[in-house]
C-alpha cells in the first residue's frame, strides 16, 4: 500500500527524522491560508499523488510571494499531472502540500528496502540525490553505497555513519545523518514497511540533515497490524478495477494488452500471461480467483475483465483439484451467461472430473472454445484476437 508524501513525513517525523514544516492541503484557499501561516517568503507548492517524478513533470514549484503561491496551487490542484511513473494518462492532483522553502546545500538518496535475496533490509544511498535512482544505478552504480541490516542488531551507530561518510556528508554533519539512517530504519520495522525512501535527504546551509521528501510502502500482509496506516489509504489514487477486485478477494493487476486471463493460483497466471507472450498475444490482466473459483467470483471476474475497453478475448486458464472441473466449468457458463459476454472465450481446464467439465462446456449452447492444454488455449486466444482486429 502506498501513501502520499505529506503521510509518510509525518511518519518519519514521528520517528525523529527532521522535516521542514509544511502544511497539506485540498483547495487553493486552504493553500494560500497555509502559505500564511507558515511565514517566510519561499514556499514550495508540491503536488500529492502516489508517484514520483513529480518535480520533472511540473508538480513542485517554487514561489516567492502568496500571490504566486496562489497561482501556482490553482494550476497545480486538478492538473492531469504526468511524471515518469504516472503512465502517459497521468493522475489528477487532489491534495497539495504548501512547505518552506530550503536552503538546499547537497541533496542525497536514501532509502530502506527489502533486498529478497539476503532476505534481509538494506540501506541504499548515494551522493546522487534528488535525480532518478534507476538512472545513477545503471550509469554510474560506483556512487550507491549499500548496508546489508542484521535484524537482530538493526542499523547500528557505525553502519549509518559510514554510509553516511561514504556518500559525502561533511563531517560537522555525520552525526545529524547517522541520528537520520537510524531513525528511518526504526520507522521501516515499525511499520512493517517495504519501502522507505528519502530522496533528498538534504544538507542545508547550516548543516541541518532534512528529509525533503519521503515515500512509504507497506507490505500489505502486515497491514492487520497498523489500523492507523490503513486509515491512510486513499482510494483516488488506486485504479478502481482494483479496488473492485480486492472486494472479491480477486487478485487483479491491469495491463496494457488485450486478453484478458482468468485463471486459480498467481503461479498458473503467471505461467498462463507468460505463454500468451511465446505466442505473439499480450495478457490485458494478471487475475487470480484463488483456490475456490465459485460462480460468484468467476462472475465478478468477468464483469471487472469486460470492464477494461482493450479486452478482445477472454482466456480462463484452470486446475481443478479441491475444486472439481465440473463445478467449475458449471460456474463459467453460468458466469458467462450472467455478464452476456461480447469477446470470445476460450476455456483450458485440466484435473479432477475434466471430461465432465468439458461436456457442460460443449453442451452450454455458448460459443466457448475449448482447449485441450495451455499452449492449445493460448494460441486459440491470439487467434481470436487476431480475428477480432
Ligand atoms: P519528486 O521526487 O516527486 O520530484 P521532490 O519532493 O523530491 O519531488 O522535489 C523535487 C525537487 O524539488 C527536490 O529534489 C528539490 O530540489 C526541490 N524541492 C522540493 N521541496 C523543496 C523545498 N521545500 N524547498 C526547496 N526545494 C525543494
Ligand atoms: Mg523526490
Amino acid at each position: 500500500m502506498k501513501i502520499h508524501e505529506y503521510q509518510a513525513k509525518e511518519i518519519l517525523k514521528r520517528f525523529g527524522v527532521k522535516t521542514l514544516r509544511s502544511v497539506p492541503c485540498f483547495s487553493v484557499s486552504e493553500a494560500v491560508a497555509a502559505g500564511k501561516s507558515l511565514g517566510g517568503n519561499v514556499w514550495v507548492v508540491k503536488a500529492q499523488i502516489h508517484a514520483g517524478g513529480r518535480g520533472k513533470g511540473g508538480g513542485v514549484k517554487l514561489a516567492k510571494s502568496l500571490d504566486e503561491l496562489r497561482a501556482l496551487a490553482t494550476s497545480i490542484l486538478g492538473m492531469q499531472l504526468v511524471t515518469p511513473q504516472t503512465g502517459p494518462e497521468g493522475q489528477k492532483v487532489r491534495r497539495l502540500l504548501i512547505e518552506e522553502g530550503a536552503d538546499i546545500k547537497k541533496e542525497y538518496y536514501v532509502a530502506m528496502v527489502t533486498d529478497r535475496a539476503s532476505q534481509r533490509v538494506v540501506l541504499m544511498a548515494s551522493s546522487e540525490g534528488g535525480m532518478d535512482i534507476e538512472e545513477v544505478a545503471h550509469n554510474t552504480p560506483e556512487k550507491i553505497h549499500k548496508v546489508t541490516i542484521d535484524p537482530g542488531t538493526g542499523l547500528t551507530a557505525e553502519e549509518a555513519e559510514d554510509i553516511a561518510r561514504k556518500i559525502g556528508v561533511p563531517a560537522e554533519s555525520l552525526g545529524k545523518a547517522r541520528d537520520l539512517l537510524k531513525s528511518l530504519y526504526k520507522a521501516f520495522d515499525d511499520t512493517d514497511a517495504s519501502l522507505a525512501e528519502i530522496n533528498p535527504m538534504i544538507l542545508t546551509g547550516d548543516g541541518a540533515i532534512i528529509a525533503l521528501d519521503a515515500k512509504i510502502n507497506f507490505d500489505e500482509n502486515a497491514l492487520f497490524r497498523h489500523p492507523e496506516i490503513v486509515a491512510l489509504r486513499d482510494l483516488d489514487e488506486e485504479n478502481p478495477a482494483e479496488i473492485e477486485a480486492s472486494r472479491f478477494g480477486l487478485s487483479y493487476i491491469e495491463l496494457d494488452g488485450n486478453i484478458g486471463c482468468l485463471v486459480n493460483g498467481a503461479g498458473l497466471a503467471m505461467a498462463t500471461m507468460d505463454i500468451c507472450k511465446l505466442y505473439g498475444g499480450s495478457p490485458a490482466n494478471f487475475l487470480d480467483v484463488g483456490g475456490g473459483a465459485s460462480t460468484e467470483k468467476v462472475t465478478e471476474a468477468f464483469k471487472i475483465m469486460l470492464k477494461n475497453p482493450s479486452l478482445k478475448a477472454i482466456l480462463v486458464n484452470i486446475f481443478g483439484g479441491i475444486m472439481k472441473c465440473d463445478i467449475i466449468a458449471q460456474g463459467v457458463v453460468e458466469a458467462a451467461r450472467q455478464v452476456k459476454l461480447n469477446v470470445p472465450l476460450i476455456v483450458r481446464l485440466e484435473g479432477t472430473n475434466v471430461d465432465l467439465g468439458k461436456k457442460i462446456l460443449a453442451e452450454s449452447g455458448l460459443p466457448i472454445l475449448s482447449a485441450n492444454n495451455m499452449a492449445d488455449a493460448a494460441q486459440k486466444a491470439v487467434a481470436a484476437v487476431k480475428k477480432a482486429a
